[in-house]
């Protein structure tokens, strides 16, 4: 595998083995050193906490050194140098490329011009295929499998490039229903819903199915990529898990959220049994880890 682009470059069985990988790899008291003498170039052209500093452990982790920078202040992109041109630079400092941008499709445009592998971290409001593989396994976790799930899909599901890679890689799945729970203005997108080969129904309260959802899957509202701040504004508090919401909940079932969170889900739901986002957040680096030996090979 070159490239990860789109949660699209795995397959049903990929996604298997990364799970099985990640499981091996978190019982590992020393880790094989595959990116030995290697380096790992983070271009992050937008913030990032837990993508930036995960890959960064996992390349560590793996022997490999990091270089790189989190933010575009400070490097030359301040001074109007164009991507294509970073990427040609860092072919020459790396061995590998994660990159995180505010254009959909940089990653696919950086991986064209590269020579070596490129990931993808997040490109606009387009894909976040790495960040969906640690969503699954988090799942896969906790109830074993991702087929025969119902899933609910929360908050901004417009822009919000997480929604785009889980609801395509449950392509690769067999969910039982997929309940997409957004108002009329942070709707998924048509391109997305025409792809979908699953059952699936756009709703608006999210009381007419909250009882039957396994994995409610939270969504922070997209503020930097709405095109008018005014319309960020009426939409900003649409939903929030309370511990009202958590009530009405299966007992059983799990809440998702990518991270960061805003308001969208209350301080106090953190210590419902329900309350996964801690734990998904914590297998960030495992998972990065085996997406690692994955471009390797190894
Ligand atoms: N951290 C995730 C992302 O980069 C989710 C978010 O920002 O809301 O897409």
């Amino acid at each position: 595998m070159k490239d990860i682009i789109s949660v699209y470059d795995f397959s049903k069985s990929d996604f298997d083995e990364l799970f099985e990988l990640t499981d091996k790899l978190r019982n590992m008291p020393i880790f094989p050193k595959i990116l030995k003498e290697k380096t790992v170039a983070l271009a992050f052209f937008e913030p990032s906490t837990r993508t930036y500093l995960s890959f960064n452990k996992a390349a560590i982790n793996l022997g490999a050194s990091t270089i790189g920078f989190s933010g575009e202040e400070g490097t030359s992109i301040a001074k109007g140098e164009n991507l294509a041109d970073t990427i040609r630079m860092l072919n020459n400092y790396a061995d590998m490329i994660v990159i995180r941008h505010k254009f959909d499709g940089a990653a696919k445009f950086a991986s064209e011009i590269s020579e070596i592998p490129v990931i993808n971290a997040g490109d606009g409001k387009h894909e976040h295929p790495t960040q969906t593989v640690i969503d699954f396994y988090t799942i896969y976790r906790n109830f074993k499998n991702i087929d025969g799930l119902t899933f609910g899909l929360m908050g901004d599901l417009r822009y919000a490039r997480v929604v785009n890679s889980f609801l395509r890689a449950l392509t690769r799945f067999k969910p039982k229903k997929v309940y997409l729970i957004s108002p009329p203005q942070l709707s998924a997108r048509k391109e997305i819903l025409e792809e979908l080969n699953y059952p699936y129904r756009e709703v608006i309260d999210y009381n007419e199915v909250i009882e039957e959802i396994d994995v409610l899957y939270v969504t922070r509202i997209q503020k930097e990529r709405f095109p008018d701040e005014s319309e960020y504004e009426k939409v900003k508090e649409s939903y929030v898990v309370d511990m009202n919401l958590v009530s009405k909940m299966r007992k059983d079932a799990i809440i998702l959220h990518a991270l960061p969170r805003v308001n969208e889900i209350s301080r106090e739901v953190d210590k419902t049994p329900q309350a996964k986002y801690f734990e998904q957040a914590s297998y960030a680096v495992p998972v990065r880890m085996a997406i690692f030996h994955k471009i390797v090979g190894e």
